[in-house]
């Protein structure tokens, strides 16, 4: 299996700068929350300082050397031990003290900046989704964008809230340190830092070798995520095939991949954390060296003046101390690494064209009468071969069109176009005169009602699926509404009635029962226009014959195209239109197309029964065309 090449990855190519754009756009708001965090980091990490400088300076005052504090005139401290060993109490409490403050203070910022963050990149990336062309979402990536959302989304929110504070908390430590042990002695500071340079360049290299990893991990558990998916999916073919051992072991060819993958980066990341903490051995023992000598033995050769104690101790816990955040490395390059990626993809997202929008002009239809002209309309899915091909037609406000032929002819698509969840790539479609590109979208939505083949119910109460789009509509209004589509009673029979949740945690509806909400949710919606596509199919005759019923209400005083594939709901249509491969290739009334003696003839024919008077060819022409999805 791999990856293969999505509208994604187009866009995904083009994105420049991910972190700084993420900063740029969803920052900019918060950039106060991050000033604070930096500024609270600072202060926290230099406040920590404070204490082994303090306790050196009490081991001088102990040893006779003398009470003094780096940046502080000698003659702003006491003289006499007591008050040195008092200041030196009241600092280090203070200085604990503020550590915890300042702590809880870019906690708290930095948090605030992080989770702001996130919080706004998911709700867009949702608001964009949501205005994405249906085309988009023709090719299944729901595996690929949920993963947009959810596990993109928490790598970027790991870094801001994790990685950037510790990177930040690095940098003050290193700064802090180097600059307080600078003041207290330059050359023991050089001999400490001697090697600073080391790491910086072992820090290089791991990142280099790292990248090529992470990327390579985060395309193996894209991969497993997508095997995931899919597996589930389709667990329903899996059990009737028995095929259970083969998805495993595709499952586990992924999981092993992920493996060896994410095997080899620890395997770097561990030979990194260990390596740094020895060469972090080496500055201590060297500190330790160079200073007992000094102490000990004499001035060591380059140095000049003495070296005190307490200098010594401040020198010995610092320098221990810088060990442990750059060891912290490999984490931030690691949450660094994958939070660029995410955003890369979340922008990758966010930058995908809309076709299907308002154009910046458009206006609003409304007083709507229903008059409907397709003109020379010719439509071909992205990338593919035509499926329309010059279709015209026209129906006035409250005439019924029905759309028959075979499978894969286009009548969905022709229907689909009204509702410009496509638009027309030559031609055009009119309402009341209006090209459907002049007018807003929510408008002609608002106009068209539309009951497809497969009616998909929300999570939540059948009330609630009934008023879906029309969200303020007064219960009565639904108990009507549900009545106008023969779905009152089979709802009061349920245990709660209207409140019954229905949806992926509910009470599972047939398909029939969908059909009728779905009906009654535009029985409320009212529109001008009605779009029926195979309504009826999938259900037992009985169900057809409510359903019809209610269409047939419903079709009255509005303008109404309906596909069947059972002629006798369409017989008493105004035009029939018989779609063919694309192009209309009968029209007329019932008793003309009869008369006509066409494919609508034949197919009335086979419909009542009366197999002996079809033509040659016949199985041909209507045969369902391999590329058909139904
Ligand atoms: P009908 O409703 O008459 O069965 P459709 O309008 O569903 O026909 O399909 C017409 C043609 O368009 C078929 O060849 C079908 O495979 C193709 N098609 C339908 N939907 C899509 C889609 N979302 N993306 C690409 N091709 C599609």
């Amino acid at each position: 299996m791999s990856a293969e090449e999505s509208v994604f990855d187009r866009y995904r190519a083009d994105v420049d700068r991910p972190m700084r754009r993420l900063f740029a756009a969803y920052g900019e708001p918060r950039y106060g929350w991050f000033a604070v965090g930096v500024l609270a980091n600072l202060l926290a990490q230099f406040a920590s300082l404070v204490p082994p400088v303090v306790l050196g300076a009490a081991v001088n005052e102990l040893t006779g050397d003398g009470y003094g504090l780096p940046l502080v005139p000698a003659g702003w401290l006491p003289a006499t031990d007591a008050g040195a060993f008092g200041l030196s109490v009241g600092l280090i409490a203070a200085a604990f003290v503020a550590t915890a403050a300042f702590t809880w203070v870019y906690g708290v910022a930095a948090n605030e900046f992080a989770h702001g963050v996130m919080h706004a990149v998911r709700v867009d990336c949702f608001e964009k989704l949501s205005r994405l062309d249906m085309s988009f979402f023709d090719d299944k990536q729901t595996g690929e964008v949920m993963s947009i959302l959810s596990s993109d989304t928490e790598n970027l929110e790991m870094f801001l809230d994790n990685a950037l504070t510790n990177s930040v908390r690095l940098g003050a430590m290193l700064l802090g340190i180097g600059v307080v042990l600078f003041l207290e002695n330059p050359y023991l500071a050089a001999v400490t830092l001697v090697v600073a340079p080391v790491m910086v360049a072992f820090t290089y290299w791991f990142m280099q070798r790292a990248e090529p990893l992470y990327a390579a991990r985060r395309r193996s558990v894209g991969q497993l995520n997508t095997r995931l998916e899919n597996a589930i999916a389709g667990v329903e073919l899996t059990k009737t095939t028995a095929s259970e051992p083969y998805e495993v072991g595709r499952v586990r060819g992924a999981s092993k991949r992920l493996f060896d993958d994410k095997m080899a980066m620890l395997r770097l990341a561990y030979f990194y954390r260990p390596g740094m903490e020895l060469l972090a051995g080496v500055s201590f023992t060297l500190t330790f060296l160079v200073g007992g000598y000094w102490l000990f033995v004499g001035t060591p050769p380059g140095a000049s003046g003495g070296l005190q104690a307490g200098t010594f101790v401040t020198f010995l816990f610092l320098s221990q101390r810088f060990a442990t955040p750059l060891a912290e490395v490999s984490g931030i390059v690691d949450q660094y690494e994958n939070a660029k990626a995410s955003s890369e993809r979340v922008f990758g997202l966010m930058d995908i064209p809309v076709a299907v929008a308002d154009r910046e002009d458009a206006v609003e239809l409304d007083d709507v009468t229903g008059h409907v002209t397709y003109d020379d309309v010719s439509f071909a899915y992205q990338d593919g071969e035509r499926v329309i091909d010059g279709v015209s037609f026209e129906a006035a406000p409250g005439e019924t069109v029905a759309l028959v032929g075979p499978t894969g002819a286009g009548k969905s698509t022709l229907l689909k176009l009204l509702l410009r969840l496509y638009d027309v790539s030559s031609g055009e479609i009119r309402v009341d005169g209006h090209d459907l590109r002049d007018v807003t979208l929510d408008s002609l939505r608002e106009h068209v009602g539309y009951v497809g083949q497969d009616t998909f119910l929300f999570d939540g109460t059948i009330a609630e699926n009934i008023r879906y789009g029309d969200f303020d509509a007064s219960m009565d209004a639904v108990v009507d509404a549900a009545k106008a589509a023969e779905a009152h009673e089979f709802i009061a029979d349920l245990p709660d009635g209207y409140d019954t949740r229905v949806g992926e945690r509910g009470v599972k509806l047939s398909g029939g029962q969908r059909q009728r909400v779905a009906i009654a949710r535009v029985v409320l919606q009212d529109p001008e226009i009605l779009v029926l596509d195979e309504a009826t199919s999938a259900v037992d005759t009985e169900t057809e014959y409510l359903i019809q019923r209610s269409l047939d209400a419903l079709a009255e005083e509005r303008t109404t195209f309906a596909i069947a594939h059972r002629l006798s709901t369409v017989k008493g249509a105004d035009e029939i239109l018989v779609v063919e491969d694309g192009r209309v290739t009968e029209r007329g009334s019932h008793a003309e197309l009869l008369d006509a003696g066409g494919l609508y003839a034949d197919l009335w024919a086979v419909q009542a029964g009366d197999l002996d008077s079809l033509p040659e060819g016949f199985r041909e022409r209507v045969a369902v065309r391999p590329d058909g999805d139904d």
